[in-house]
């Protein structure tokens, strides 16, 4: 090692008496800041190489001091300023909002919220800009008055102004984002636009394009690559990129001119991180419209029920909590319970009621298979529409949102169950790869000719997933050509977009795939969708997953009849009368809404109350327990207006070989209830720890 020179001991000594005290936001699971020395030219914004423990490591600066509460002897400098415009101060307060509200370091929001190469303190290589294309020649669809009324409501509004658009498949919310954006263009302004898996939609991204041939645009997900994704944004922060598209993590953006966020498909839960920072890029993004006082739409077929509680009309604002992360007190800071079946009205609702193409949305209808012996899992009624789209040249989509051939391997003589070793779960059969495999670790083993503990080689296959449903329908139906969709055939962007291709070129006359299908795609020839096996998400233990499955359905229903052929959808099921299915039949989501809202709030669940969880993980299930009831009774002491529940192991309670535990804490006050994570998770870091435990809170979690 060389030994620093004597001028560079004496410089170093001099900057510790006269550099300012850098506080540093590093990425490292400790909720606090570092101090450092400063070179010149840093200041709040600023991106810096430190020295950390015998690497380095680069962070934010977020605020320049004059003193340290370390000894000065103790502060070491920083190596160096990056050359990057430091990030404004609306970024670092995005950032603060989103360390205190999910109560998550500091240094992991900024690192998690900075593009790839600067979370590594490197620069993109500049690429020169691409040639400008020429004016765009396409004529604009003249509006429906129902969208016409959108667009003007969203560009006509001035400050924060948050909207539910709620409309459809195929009744047009993309044209209403695209003039609204166009008017943000117009005025000299940044638009957001994040929708939930770019991946999936591929056309969407030609499509803002196509519209705005003249616009720079930065693309923001995790398919591009590292390089691209940190110019874009620099692009973005330099004010040269005027849309960003992306998804979730796209809500970091630093965008000067920002004049609009537009969030597509706002229900999806693929906006919710489910790990490291639990963020939810759509509550994110609100907070972000309130703090830079910018229009946000929400759009959706099937909102998500927070959301469209927001968008019901509510009575005068009694105070208090409010349904989605927003700081301080504005004209629309309502109450979090309203009135009773009534809304917050904090959202204005716009919606669409009609398709913009097709006629009519299509019929819906529900075969009642209590009384039928299904053949294959299927019915007489659904196998007899295949047959008459067969004939048509139609194209039909069975909807099995299951993959795998089947999901357990078994032994009926013994009871042994193909399971898996790191996870409470069982190894899911898939017979086309011939492997057995868990679909929570990737945890794979052979097929196995006999029972491993009994020897019998009678063992068979129990359930129905995709590949299952594939080989039933190949062998009812020879003469057709089948695809399966789902993420085994669909494993890569590239074979997912074979396969798309192969659709629309009429390659396929039955797709039997999972909800990877329903995402916003085309499929012109498509005019039958059959549902099977969606009888178990009823009476699942999750509260939300009603929600979803009507959600799905929609989605998934939507897919057929978009161009000139009446779609119908059949849905197999053993509760013909279930009133999530008869709202589906009357294409009556409010209903539905309002159904789930009153059984929420009978129930006491969101968006009634305001829930976290403490989750914890650890080689044994007591430990993880253990650490739980420690929490909890640390919890009972900072008391008020907070409902601590009990450490229970969750519901997959070992994944990975780690087995885990929850603890559910709720308040029907959000202030309420983020006062008490802020004070408990600073307890929580005081807790003595088993070695291999790991803990963390989820904020509004989706998933329990
Ligand atoms: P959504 O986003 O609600 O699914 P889109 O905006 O994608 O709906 O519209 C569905 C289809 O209808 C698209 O092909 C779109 O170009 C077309 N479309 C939308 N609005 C109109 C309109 N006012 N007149 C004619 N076609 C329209
Ligand atoms: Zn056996
Ligand atoms: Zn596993």
């Amino acid at each position: 090692m060389q030994l620093p020179s004597k001028s560079e001991v004496k410089s170093r000594f001099m900057s510790q008496a006269l550099d300012p005290v850098l506080r540093v936001a590093l990425d490292v699971p400790l909720p606090r800041l570092f101090d450092y020395l400063g070179g010149a030219g840093a200041v709040p914004g600023s991106l810096v190489r430190v020295p950390f423990g015998k690497t380095s490591k680069t962070g934010v600066v977020v605020a320049v001091a004059a003193h340290s509460e370390q000894p000065a002897a103790k502060l070491k400098a920083i190596e160096a300023v990056l050359d990057v415009p430091p990030l404004p101060a609306d970024w670092l307060a995005l950032c603060e909002f989103v360390s205190r509200y999910y109560q998550h370091p500091l240094g992991g929001v900024t690192g998690m919220a900075l593009p790839p190469l600067l979370r590594q303190g490197k620069l993109p290589r500049v690429k020169k800009s691409a040639a400008v294309s020429p004016a765009p020649t396409f004529s604009l669809p003249v509006l429906l008055e129902e969208q016409a009324t959108a667009v003007a409501a969203i560009t006509g509004a001035h400050g924060f102004a948050p909207f539910l658009l709620h409309g459809i498949t195929g009744s047009g919310k993309t044209e209403v984002y695209l003039r609204a954006i166009a008017a943000v263009l117009e005025r000299g302004g940044q638009a957001m636009m994040l929708v939930p898996e770019i991946a999936l939609t591929p056309q969407l991204e030609g499509r803002v394009a196509a519209r705005f041939p003249r616009a720079r645009i930065a693309i923001a997900h995790s398919g591009v690559a590292d390089a691209g994704r940190t110019r874009g944004f620099l692009d973005a922060h330099a004010g040269r990129a005027d849309i960003v598209l992306g998804t979730r993590l796209a809500v970091f953006m630093p965008l000067p001119r920002l004049q609009l966020i537009v969030i597509d498909e706002e229900h999806d839960g693929s906006f919710k991180q489910q790990d490291g920072l639990r963020y939810s890029a759509r509550d994110v993004a609100v907070f972000r419209a309130k703090q830079r006082q910018v229009p946000i739409v929400l759009g959706s077929a099937t909102p998500s029920l927070e959301t469209f509680h927001h968008a019901q009309p509510g009575l005068p604002s009694r105070g208090g909590g409010s349904g989605s992360p927003r700081s301080g007190s504005g004209p629309l800071n309502g109450s979090a319970l309203g009135r009773p079946g009534g809304g917050t009205g904090r959202y204005r609702l716009l919606e669409l009621t009609r398709r913009a193409v097709a006629e009519a949305p299509p019929t819906v209808r529900v075969v009642d298979t209590r009384r039928e012996k299904l053949q294959d899992g299927m019915s007489v009624a659904l196998i007899k529409a295949m047959s008459e789209r067969l004939q048509r040249n139609e194209q039909s989509l069975i909807f099995l949102n299951r993959r795998g051939y089947a999901p357990v391997l078994a032994c009926p003589a013994c009871g042994w169950i193909s399971g898996c070793r790191r996870c409470a779960a069982n190894l899911v059969v898939h017979l086309a790869d011939q492997r057995l495999r868990c679909h929570h670790c990737g945890l794979e083993a052979g097929i196995p000719r006999a029972c491993p503990d009994c020897g019998n080689a009678d063992i068979h296959p129990f359930g129905r997933g995709t590949q299952r449903l594939e080989a039933t329908i190949n062998e009812r139906f020879p003469e057709a050509r089948v695809l399966r969709i789902d993420r085994d055939s669909a494993s890569t962007p590239t074979k997912w977009a074979a396969l798309l291709d192969a659709i629309h070129a009429g390659e396929a006359d039955i797709l039997v795939g999972t909800q990877m299908l329903a995402k916003g795609h085309d499929f012109p020839k498509l005019t039958l969708v059959g549902v099977v096996g969606a009888d178990a998400a009823l009476f699942a233990a999750d509260f939300r997953a009603p929600e979803r499955l009507f959600a799905q359905l929609m989605q998934v229903g939507g897919r057929s009849g978009r161009a000139e052929l009446a779609g119908e959808v059949l849905i197999q099921t053993e509760y013909p009368s279930h009133p999530l299915y008869q709202a589906l039949i009357a294409h009556d989501y409010a209903a539905f809404a309002a159904a789930q809202l009153d059984e929420r709030e009978q129930a006491g669940f969101p968006p009634y109350v305001f829930q976290a969880l403490l989750r914890a993980e650890a080689g044994q299930l007591d430990a993880a327990l253990t650490f739980l009831g420690a929490a909890r009774d640390a919890a009972v002491l900072l008391g008020g207006g907070i409902t601590l529940y009990d450490p229970v192991p969750m519901r997959l309670f070992r994944k990975m070989t780690l087995e885990r535990g929850q603890l559910l804490v709720e308040s029907a006050s959000r202030p309420a209830l983020q006062a008490f994570l802020a004070a408990w998770s600073a307890r929580l870091y005081q807790l003595k720890t088993p070695r291999d435990l790991r803990w963390h809170l989820d904020v509004d979690p989706l998933e329990f």
